[in-house]
C-alpha cells in the first residue's frame, strides 16, 4: 500500500523533490515496512516537508538539526527504520557538524540529502554545493568557490555507506534507497533533486548531461575507498550509484552492547512514577 498521505505537497511544479518522495515510498514498500516502523526526522527547507507527506512518523525540527534526532529515535527503539532528510544547505552548511560525527558513530539509519545546488527556501542563496559562477541572490556576481565535496568528506569520516541518486533515474534513486535502508550501519544518499525555480543551471537536462553513473565504468569496486577518492576526483562528484560501502566497521548499537550499556529506551520496563520522574528532573538540574 502506497505510504503517501492525503496531504498535498506546496512544491513547486516540476521540483525534484516529488520523485525524492515516490522514491522513498516506493522502496519502503518494495522492502515490506509498514509505515507505523518508519520514522522521518526532517530539517528546514523545500526537502524538510517531506516528512507531512507520509503515513510514516514525521519529526520536523530545527534547522540543521535532523540528524541528532534521528539518530535519538533509532538508539531508543531500534526496531524503527529511521531516515533523516534535508537539503544540501541544511545538511552541509549549518549541520556539517552533526553529519561528520554521524558518519564517525555508524547508527543504523540512513541519511537522504535532497541536493539542489542552493538554499531555495530562503529564495535561492548559494549554499555549500552551488556551483563556482551560480548566480544567485547572495553573490550576484557568481559563486566565487568551488563547492564543497560531501562525498570526500564523507569517505575521511568512514562512512560505511555512500551514494548519489538522480531525480531523473528514478530506477536507480529507488534501488540504492532499498540497498541504504538493507545496510547494516550508517548510510548517506546525495540526490541531486533540482530546484526548477532559482536553480538556473543545475537543471534536468544539466544533470543527465554532466553525470555518470558507476555502473558504466568498467570494473569499478565500491569496496575500494582509494578508488572512490579517485572517481569522484575524476569526475568531479557527479556520479550516481553506490560511491563505496564498508559491512565490516560494527554499527553503534552494537558497540553499546558490547559496552554493556542499557537496553534501548524502547524494551525497558519503564514505570513512570513520581520516584522516576523526580529523578530524572534532578539529572537535569
Ligand atoms: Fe522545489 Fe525549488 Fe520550488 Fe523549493 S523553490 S519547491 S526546491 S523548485
Amino acid at each position: 500500500k502506497d505510504y503517501k498521505n492525503d496531504v498535498k505537497p506546496d512544491w513547486c511544479a516540476g521540483c525534484g523533490d516529488f520523485s525524492v518522495l515516490a522514491g522513498i515510498n516506493r522502496a519502503v514498500v518494495n522492502l515490506g515496512i509498514k509505515p507505523e516502523n518508519v520514522v522521518i526526522s526532517a530539517g528546514i527547507g523545500c526537502s524538510g516537508k517531506i516528512s507531512g507527506y507520509t503515513r510514516a512518523y514525521g519529526v520536523q525540527g530545527l534547522h540543521g538539526r535532523s540528524l541528532p534526532v534521528a539518530q535519538g529515535i533509532k538508539l531508543a527503539n531500534q526496531d524503527l527504520t529511521v531516515f533523516a532528510m534535508g537539503g544540501d544547505g541544511d545538511g552541509y552548511a549549518i549541520g556539517i557538524g552533526h553529519a561528520v560525527h554521524a558518519m564517525k558513530r555508524n547508527v543504523n539509519m540512513t541519511y537522504v540529502v535532497m541536493d539542489n545546488q542552493l538554499y531555495a527556501l530562503t529564495k535561492g542563496q548559494m549554499s555549500p554545493k552551488s556551483d563556482e559562477g551560480l548566480i544567485t541572490t547572495t553573490t550576484l556576481e557568481g559563486v566565487m568557490e568551488k563547492p564543497l565535496s560531501a562525498m570526500k568528506i564523507a569517505l575521511s569520516c568512514e562512512v560505511t555507506f555512500l551514494a548519489q541518486a538522480f531525480t531523473g533515474d528514478m530506477k536507480e534513486m529507488m534501488q540504492i534507497f532499498e540497498e541504504a535502508v538493507n545496510h547494516d550501519g550508517f548510510s548517506l544518499v546525495n540526490v541531486f533533486s533540482p530546484c526548477k525555480t532559482y536553480n538556473y543551471k543545475n537543471t534536468p537536462a544539466w544533470y543527465k548531461e554532466h553525470l555518470t553513473k558507476l555502473s558504466d565504468i568498467e570494473g569499478y569496486d565500491n569496496t575500494n575507498k582509494l578508488e572512490a577518492y579517485r572517481v569522484l576526483e575524476e569526475h568531479n562528484d557527479l556520479v550516481t550509484g553506490v560511491i563505496y560501502k564498508n559491512e565490516k566497521k560494527p554499527h553503534y548499537e552494537d558497540t553499546l552492547r558490547n559496552y554493556k550499556r542499557d537496553e534501548p529506551i524502547a524494551h525497558q520496563n519503564l514505570e513512570f512514577s513520581e520516584e522516576l520522574f523526580n529523578s530524572l528532573c534532578d539529572e537535569f538540574r
